[in-house]
């Protein structure tokens, strides 16, 4: 009999799973506040039922089927089940040792057919060779570019598939890091370096973001290098089934950042730096809206009035993740005359999660129309969030931009 030892009930993550999936005594708290259970009025679609799933899949009770797996990957990871949670259940770490199981198929019987779908061929491969290679994502981002100057947008947009309805209204120009020297010029009164981490999207999507960011820490006085071997923060592979590649890329940003002048690693998206601050770290991972708003008055400017209402949408990564829920507030708080109005949808998640935008578009749809409705009623002049993922989202459904927190800052610098 040769069983292979990892598809036995006593391999490690089965252990694992099963040992926070038994904390959970199935009272049924995190249930309402699940947006998938909300949208399908499914049990199997809420936390509570997909920790039953998993505890009958490690304990060899229930029998793999594609119709399971539906339900394990459905979750969105926001883990609002979890910042409710009476008895401290760490669902976020289940659910993702629950998918690194089946895309490795530990739980029998392993069906080809029954892994989460961003572990199929199709999205390792885009996960793998483009969404997570910034400068392949940067090259493509010219080359669409390139395309909106020749007024072909409305072509790429209808032909591109879901890559090409998620585009943002308004491309912004690439950003290259060799474009400026490392470290960069200091402004006399710098004092301090801060490594900047601009995650996949930076050269692309983010790239306005980037610039705003540099030009904020530099009228700090801080010095920013941006280091040319960071790589992707490992969050797509975390929630995707593949932690060991998560864990690996992790590493590998804790080497490129290792200059030893550095006060702080700031990164752009409270999704990168919620993932990045799982590994200990000698220098301090931040997230930059939270780093911002923790620099004493005395090193600020003088802002000027920005007359006008910012509508605020935090991540969840934000607010459960980092545990950051009034970082984007008060920081703004620093533009004079500017009016925050925090969404009363920021308690559930936009939809964007990751790569789910792409993998379950109408879930991602779904999920998305209350926060566009409350934006559409609010009529701010902005919206903010610090995610790039859920701005994109919200971006495209309101067909106009959204910013991240630091380029209102940047604006009010001059
Ligand atoms: S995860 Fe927590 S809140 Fe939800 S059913 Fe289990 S014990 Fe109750
Ligand atoms: S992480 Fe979010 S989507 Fe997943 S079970 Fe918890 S509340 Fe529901």
């Amino acid at each position: 009999m040769d069983t292979p030892t990892h598809s036995t009930n006593r391999s490690p993550v089965k252990m694992r799973i099963k040992h926070h999936a038994l904390d959970c005594v199935m009272c049924g708290i995190c249930v309402p506040h699940c947006p998938t259970f909300a949208l399908s009025q499914n049990e199997a679609d809420g936390p509570r039922g997909r920790i039953s799933l998993a505890l009958g899949l490690a304990g060899g009770t229930l029998a793999l089927d594609a119709g399971v797996v539906a339900h394990l990957d459905g979750c969105l990871t926001c883990r609002a089940c979890e910042s409710v949670c009476p008895s401290l259940v760490r669902y976020g770490g289940l659910i993702d040792e629950v998918r690194d199981a089946l895309a490795h198929d530990e739980f029998e019987p392993a069906a080809a057919n029954a892994r989460p779908r961003a572990a199929s061929r199709r999205w390792i491969w885009l996960r793998h060779y483009v969404l997570s290679q910034r400068q392949v994502f940067g090259a493509i981002w010219t080359a669409l570019f390139l395309l909106e100057r020749l007024k072909l947008a409305p072509m790429m947009r209808r032909f591109g598939g879901r890559m090409g309805q998620i585009l943002p209204p308004a491309l912004p120009r690439r950003f290259r890091p060799s474009a400026i020297k490392s470290p960069s010029p200091a402004p006399e009164a710098a004092t301090k370096t801060v490594g900047l981490f601009i995650g996949c999207t930076g050269e692309a999507l983010n790239s306005d973001a980037v610039r705003a960011s540099i030009k904020v820490l530099s009228a700090l006085g801080y010095t920013v290098e941006i280091p040319t071997a960071q790589v992707c923060c490992g969050a797509m592979h975390q929630h995707g089934g593949d932690i060991f590649e998560a864990t690996r890329l992790r590493a590998a940003n804790r080497t490129a950042f290792t200059n030893g002048n550095l006060s702080a690693i700031v990164a752009i998206g409270t999704a990168c730096a919620g993932e990045l601050q799982r590994e200990p770290s000698d220098v301090p991972f931040m997230e930059i809206t939270d780093f911002l708003a923790q620099v004493p008055a005395d090193r600020w400017p003088q802002l000027q009035p920005i007359p006008a209402r910012a509508a605020i949408h935090l991540p969840c990564s934000q607010t459960r993740v980092l545990k950051q829920p009034h970082s984007t507030e008060q920081l703004l708080e620093r533009i004079p005359a500017l009016n925050r109005v925090p969404l009363a949808t920021n308690d559930r998640c936009c939809g964007a999660a990751g790569m789910h935008v792409l993998m379950y578009p109408d879930q991602a749809d779904a999920l998305r129309a209350p926060k566009l409705e409350e934006v559409k009623h609010l009529k701010p002049d902005f919206v903010v969030s610090a995610n790039i993922g859920c701005a994109t989202h919200i971006a495209v459904g309101l067909g106009t931009a959204v910013l991240h927190p630091v380029e209102l800052i940047a604006n009010s610098i001059g």
